[in-house]
């Protein structure tokens, strides 16, 4: 038999060859790297037979299969410890994840595991990794399979069994044994458990077999695997940053929300987070006025005809609230859409018009399972930065540079560096390739002008139209989606919307869908872990905090603040009778920016001393001459140097 491998080179194998022959016939320095290998597309165990005249790639360390490969063989060996320190254990699934890996377990009823555990297992994982245990896979038969599994009181192999046999006809399973431990699997794996160069067991969590909140709660593990101990620390150092960041965390240390079971998924705004979130309305609703949009406000309930007319009912009503009123179905708003559409059909609309652009902060609501809620970056009730534009075709162009120049303007404020996504049609659309060739050619075309590069994402748009999405990386690197442009001619359609053209027939405008925030519940989470907590000084909650060294020094204090307030700064004095170092402690983990320190020397002159949060003592100033640089640097919105450890 023959293979071609990548540089176009054909390799000669005896029939019935495997990868790990074909790599020892290109050379003993590949045997001994290759980690499985890849034929038509799939990913292989090197023990497995070639196939006779498809192209060959050896799967190494390099390649970028080789971390899925490894988390996955590292979930066998998690597996293999637990089952050995906790007999009795049922095993369930453990596959790769975007960082790692998990593994989901029942133990038995007199057995917790937690956290505290994690190093114990960690240590029956080397033993096996250092053992070099092979991955031995055998096909058999489904029903030999589910004996096994009865025999070994493995529930839950026995249900995945029986529903591969029902569901789609399975005849054969594939087992895979390393030491001690078979797990039913699918593979591929590894050639030996030794490969896992670096791993880490990093948390414990609750798990529903199946994502069932009525069925069993299982205890899931999960951990990380990497190629190199290098690589594994920096992905921990990551995780620690990230940790340090956690909105979530912050947000309760610096008072800015909460969260109740009362209302899951639903932030409760306390008086400092509030300040936040108003200066970004503000920023929010004096742009958007500037830029031609008009404000409006709608209702958040609904007759559930608006949404069979919108669409949402057919498709979207799984992630929808419900409830009777005075026994008329009415249905929580998920989408602004449909109201403002409401606003636009009320009066008679001509090309003069157009384009008409209605601002909301819209409160919508839709349905996450309680699982995947996260703190402020995954929630039911949802404020959106939204905005629907209706205008002629014509206008389309210039209406999406003008979306794209107003997010560019809001990202740089806040010192984000915007990155761009063009999504064009999907398989399952609406509307005829003549719309989609014009809204995608009107997309790009805007991008083209304004000289912006994006990444194509083919078949990635809504069913309704093509859009812009726009990323942007935080301060350690990690990339979130903040605003969209999408066009839509569907809506319009389903509406009946229309305008009078300059030719007095009736024709239908084009709609625009955007949010450039995104959410401003989202947003600020974005914010809190870019930023560390340390807002930008228009953003602080407390701009500053009056520190008056001793009792004498408060009525000055006091002076000092109402000057202060009066330029527009939010400022508090910290009148308690603690020692001034311990107040300024306090004020650096409130992440107060500015802390102004009032004794006998400055108190005469009338000037303060001025510490800056992360750089200390800058000196002391005059009074009004401070009340001008703090005013002006809030009215600048500067950006400050993000913190790039906070730790
Ligand atoms: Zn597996
Ligand atoms: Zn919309």
């Amino acid at each position: 038999m023959q293979v071609e491998l990548p540089d176009g080179s054909t390799l000669e194998l005896p029939e019935g060859a495997t990868g790990a022959d074909a790599a020892r016939a290109i050379g003993e320095g590949l045997a001994r790297a290759a980690l499985a290998v890849r034929q038509d597309g799939q990913v292989r165990d090197l023990a497995a037979p070639l196939e006779d005249g498809a192209p060959l790639e050896i799967i190494t360390a390099r390649s970028p299969d080789a971390l899925e490969l490894i988390r996955h063989d590292a979930a066998h060996v998690l597996a293999t410890a637990v089952t050995e320190l906790y007999p009795g254990t049922k095993v369930s699934i453990g596959p790769p994840i975007e960082d790692g890996f998990y593994y989901d377990f029942e133990f038995p009823e007199d057995v917790t595991v937690g956290e505290a555990d994690l190093p114990r297992i960690e240590e029956a994982m080397r033993s096996h990794i250092h053992a070099d245990e092979r991955f031995e896979r055998t096909d058999i038969p489904a029903g030999d399979a589910l004996k096994r599994f009865v025999e070994e009181d493995q529930p839950y192999k026995v249900e995945l069994i029986e529903d591969l046999v029902r569901d789609q006809g399975v005849d054969t399973v594939s087992l895979y044994r390393n030491g001690p431990f078979t797990d039913l699997c699918r593979g591929p794996h590894g050639p030996a458990t030794k490969r896992i160069k670096a791993f880490k067991l990093t948390s414990v969590a609750g798990a529903y077999w199946r994502g069932d909140s009525n069925r069993q709660m299982l205890t899931r593990i999960y951990g990380t695997a990497f190629l190199s101990q290098e690589d594994l620390d920096s992905h921990l150092e990551r995780l620690e940053q990230a940790r340090a960041r956690d909105h979530r965390r912050l947000g309760r240390e610096l008072g800015l929300f909460m969260f109740s079971d009362l209302s899951p998924g639903s932030p409760f705004w306390q008086p400092a987070g509030m300040t936040i979130w108003n200066d970004l309305t503000d920023l929010w609703r004096a742009e958007n006025l500037r830029r031609g949009y008009r404000e409006v406000k709608t209702p958040i309930l609904y007759d559930v005809e608006l949404w069979k007319q919108s669409g949402h009912w057919e498709k979207y009503r799984e992630n929808m609230y419900f409830t009777d009123v005075e026994e008329r179905a009415m249905g929580l708003k998920p989408m602004n859409c449909p109201a403002h559409i409401q606003i636009y059909r009320e009066e008679r609309r001509s090309y003069r018009d157009l384009p008409i652009r209605y601002s909301e902060a819209g409160l919508v609501h839709r349905h996450e399972p309680s699982g995947v809620l996260h703190g402020l970056l995954r929630v039911r009730h949802i404020t959106q930065d939204d905005a629907h534009i209706f205008c002629t075709g014509e206008q389309v162009e210039d209406e999406v540079i003008d979306c794209l120049d107003f997010g560019f303007f809001l990202y740089e404020i806040f010192g984000f560096d915007p990155r761009l996504e063009l999504s064009t049609r999907p398989d399952v659309r609406i509307g005829s390739d003549e719309m989609w060739d014009a809204a995608e050619s009107a997309l790009e075309s805007a991008l083209r002008r304004k000289g912006l590069e994006y990444e194509l994402n083919e078949g990635d748009g809504a069913f309704y139209g093509p859009k812009i999405d726009l990323h942007m990386t935080d301060s350690i690197g990690r990339s979130w989606q903040l605003g969209t442009v999408q066009l839509d001619y569907s809506m319009p359609e389903r509406f009946g919307l229309e305008y009078t053209g300059a030719d007095n027939a009736e024709h239908r405008p084009v709609m625009i869908h955007r949010a450039l925030l995104g959410s401003f519940e989202r947003f600020i989470g974005i914010l809190v872990e870019h930023y560390a907590g340390e807002f930008p000084l228009w953003l602080a909650p407390v701009q500053a905090m009056v520190l008056p060294i001793a009792d004498r020094h408060v009525e000055y204090a006091r002076r000092v603040r109402d000057e202060l307030a009066a330029s527009g700064i939010r400022v508090e004095v910290d009148e308690r009778t603690e020692s001034v170092g311990r107040k300024i402690r306090d004020g650096e983990v409130r992440k107060i920016p500015y802390m102004l320190v009032l004794g006998d020397r400055e108190q005469e002159a009338g000037r303060v001393s001025v510490r800056r949060h992360r750089e200390g003592d800058v000196g002391d100033r005059d009074l009004a001459e401070l009340a001008r640089s703090l005013a002006a640097e809030i009215a600048e919105k500067r950006a400050p140097a993000v913190p790039d450890n906070p730790l």
